[in-house]
């Protein structure tokens, strides 16, 4: 229909500044009718015109769709956008963030490998790696996820470094150039979550990550409407099939090996495919995702430094430079803190007393809503983490997170300098 839309959308070799490659890039009108967004193909089957052009699309010969769980068109439109962004070869849309940490690791890992994570990733993350010990696959923790820390926990037995960029509620940041020139080196993968940086703050592909996941229920989707998540690889790591077992029949796919593996395997088997309408969803809130960030980046930053003057709080966020990586937060996120914050209030009774005095910010689990919420980690997401755990992970008794929206400052500082005089 539009070429020019078209011709902008490319393979990602031509730079859009980001707003306009979050409307424009991988992101053509549909080519029977002209409709701007990708239109929502809610149908479980897709007929095909003979047994013969069935059986070519059942075998990737041929374009096509069969089944959802396989492939939809509206789930494929997300992909491709979120993979144009991310400057990767390609991407598969999950049906949780918790879905996509699951299938990116289990489509390269068996039993007797290990992984090594960082200690202060997200509490699920932490929960499934206690499930993957049960299949043989060891999680060796590193309390920060540093080059040294990492070289050190190195085995023979090593087929995978995972960490998030901006550790949640932690707020710890990974030096992301270190971290991969060390797995290169090493001729292991680094898998980055990158949930909490966004695109907006960085592309780790560019940085030198292997594969990228999100939770796109977060910041992508950005309503708090649906649960989801993605995987996006480079094509850059070299699968040797000496210690990557799975991969020698799909060696013939060569860049594209690990998402090839990952589609006709562990992903299609276990039926994680994300549902075309939150594919849509998730589309309608990437092209709004530059805007909300700077928005509620901003609104973190000045939440923080008013927070900051309150007597008996402990406010830490990266872009204020007490931040021990606030240096990372200049070189590597040009500036930009994201959108969490934490506070510790004194103790687990003036944490929730703040919580219930709040009006504004909503006491919810979930980040990267356009509603500012707020949680008590300790007793809620952590609750399944030992003590020791849950301090690596940077919550202790009296901790509260708070994710901001897109409220008006003023309006969210009263909020809080109200709640805080009840206290
Ligand atoms: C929320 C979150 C997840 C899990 O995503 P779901 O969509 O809730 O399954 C994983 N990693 C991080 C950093 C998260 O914030």
């Amino acid at each position: 229909m539009r070429d020019t839309r078209n011709s902008l959308s490319g393979n990602g070799s031509e730079r859009l500044e980001f707003n306009t490659a979050l409307l424009h890039q991988a992101a053509p009108c549909d080519p029977a009718t002209g409709a701007t967004l990708p239109p929502v193909y809610q149908v479980s089957a897709f007929a095909q015109e003979s047994a013969e052009k069935l059986e070519r699309v059942f075998h990737n010969q041929a374009p096509g769709f069969a089944y959802t769980r396989i492939g939809n068109p509206t789930v494929d439109a997300f992909e491709k956008r979120i993979a144009a962004l991310e400057g990767g070869i390609g991407a598969i849309a999950c049906s949780s963030g918790m879905a996509a940490v699951t299938m990116a690791l289990l489509n390269i890992l068996q039993s007797g490998d290990e992984v090594i994570a960082g200690a202060g990733l997200f509490g699920g993350t932490i929960d499934l790696f206690g499930d993957l010990r049960q299949l043989g696959i060891t999680a060796r923790f590193a309390d920060t996820i540093t080059a040294e820390r990492v070289s050190a926990l190195i085995t023979d037995k090593t087929r995978a470094v995972f960490t998030e960029l901006i550790g949640n509620p932690k707020l710890n940041i990974v030096d992301l150039k270190a971290v991969s020139a060390l797995c290169r080196s090493r001729g292991i993968p680094l898998i980055i979550d990158s949930t909490t940086a966004t695109p907006f703050l960085i592309h780790p592909l560019e940085w030198g990550a292997d594969i990228v996941i999100h939770s796109t229920s977060k910041y992508i989707n950005g309503g708090g409407n649906a649960i989801s998540g993605i995987i996006i690889d480079s094509g850059r790591f070299e699968w040797d099939c000496s210690r990557y077992a799975g991969f020698s029949e799909y060696k013939k796919f060569g860049k594209a090996a690990y998402l090839a593996k990952l589609r006709n395997g562990i992903w299609r088997n276990t039926g994680g495919c994300l549902a075309p309408f939150n594919a849509f969803l998730n589309l309608v809130g990437l092209e709004t995702l530059g805007l909300r960030m700077e928005r509620i980046c901003e609104n973190a930053k000045r939440l923080a430094e008013y927070l900051q003057t309150v007597d008996g709080m402990t406010v830490n966020y990266p872009a204020l430079p007490q931040h021990p990586d606030y240096a990372l937060v200049q070189s590597q996120f040009g500036g930009r803190g994201g959108a969490i914050l934490t506070l510790r209030t004194g103790s687990k009774e003036r944490a929730f007393r703040l919580i219930n005095h709040l009006q504004y910010a909503l006491n919810a689990t979930n980040i990267g809503d356009v509603r500012t919420l707020v949680i008590h980690p300790a007793s809620t997401i952590y609750a399944h983490s030992t003590p020791e755990q849950q301090i690596t992970a940077g919550v202790y008794p009296d901790t509260i997170r708070i994710s901001t929206g897109i409220e008006d400052i003023e309006d969210l500082i009263a909020d809080f300098a109200q709640a805080i005089a009840q206290l």
